[in-house]
């Protein structure tokens, strides 16, 4: 059931207040160190290193060394990935697109391998390329609090976006960049198996749905990605800068809980 509209004002009132006050306040939820993504990655690329060496085609040639870029990754060893971590492993070394150029780090996306909800943005800024990681800062914090509010500690879900390699200057990706880099989040779908995938801001719902709409046209119902039900509502970031939109993703949020909760589609909302 929904909450009382007052309710549902203060809540989302108090979301951004506390994450507008609260820097590094004891809400900040448990994240990996950089120093063991980097290390999981280098383990998982020694994996794949492993593999390619006892394939008889050949076909995986990654080096074994630092993380950095490699030679082209091809879309059946990224559909052939069979866990999460090779698969990262892949991302670290891709130059599928001209983006690898220009990176500081791929980010590849961290969170529960069999998480319920999947939460996917449009591609990395400038601190998630420094840092390796999704949603980070303060548009991070925003949406572990959002996340919160439905039940779902971060460390609960899986958090990643759809070009793991940062445009420069945090230009629009170009669509060869959404081909060459879609092959991976989908392939991280299919190793999660979510329940529902929320789509953060305009060009991450623009993009799993294959159309031009306005988010404000695509809000409110539960669309498809590739047989996975998607609820699109507003990035984090254009919160901060908006927070009229809480409300609105507030009761986007809600219909991902009845979602959870078991309820059908019709149920939860969906028109
Ligand atoms: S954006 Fe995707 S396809 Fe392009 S280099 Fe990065 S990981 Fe590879």
């Amino acid at each position: 059931m929904n909450p009382p509209d007052a309710d549902a004002r203060t809540l989302a009132r108090t979301f951004l207040e506390q994450t507008l006050s609260a820097e590094g306040n004891a809400l900040m939820l448990e994240h990996a160190t950089r120093e063991e993504v980097v290390r999981r990655l280098a383990a998982a690329r020694r994996s794949v290193g492993a593999a390619a060496a006892a394939s008889t085609d050949g076909a995986a040639v990654l080096p074994d060394a630092e993380v950095g870029p490699g030679p082209a990754v091809t879309e059946p060893m990224i559909g052939e990935a069979p866990d999460l971590d090779t698969l990262a492993a892949l991302v670290a070394s891709c130059s599928r697109c001209t983006l690898h150029e220009s990176r500081k780090n791929a980010v590849f996306g961290e969170g529960a391998p069999n998480a319920r909800v999947v939460c996917v943005g449009e591609a990395p800024g400038a601190r998630e390329d420094e840092t390796g990681r999704p949603f980070v800062g303060r548009a991070g914090r925003l949406l572990d609090r959002l996340l919160l509010a439905i039940g779902l500690p971060r460390k609960s879900v899986y958090i990643c976006n759809v070009l793991k390699s940062r445009p420069p200057r945090n230009r629009d990706p170009l669509p060869e960049e959404v081909a060459a880099c879609s092959p991976y989040l989908l392939r991280q779908l299919a190793l999660i198996e979510p329940e529902v995938i929320i789509a953060f801001g305009a060009f991450a719902a623009r993009t799993l749905l294959e159309t031009k709409s306005a988010l404000g046209r695509l809000r409110g119902t539960v669309h498809r990605y590739s047989g996975y039900p998607v609820v699109a509502t507003y990035h984090p970031a254009a919160l901060l800068r908006n927070p009229s939109w809480i409300r609105p993703t507030w009761e986007d949020l809600q219909i991902v809980r009845r979602m959870l909760d078991g309820a059908g589609d019709r149920e939860a909302g969906i028109g």
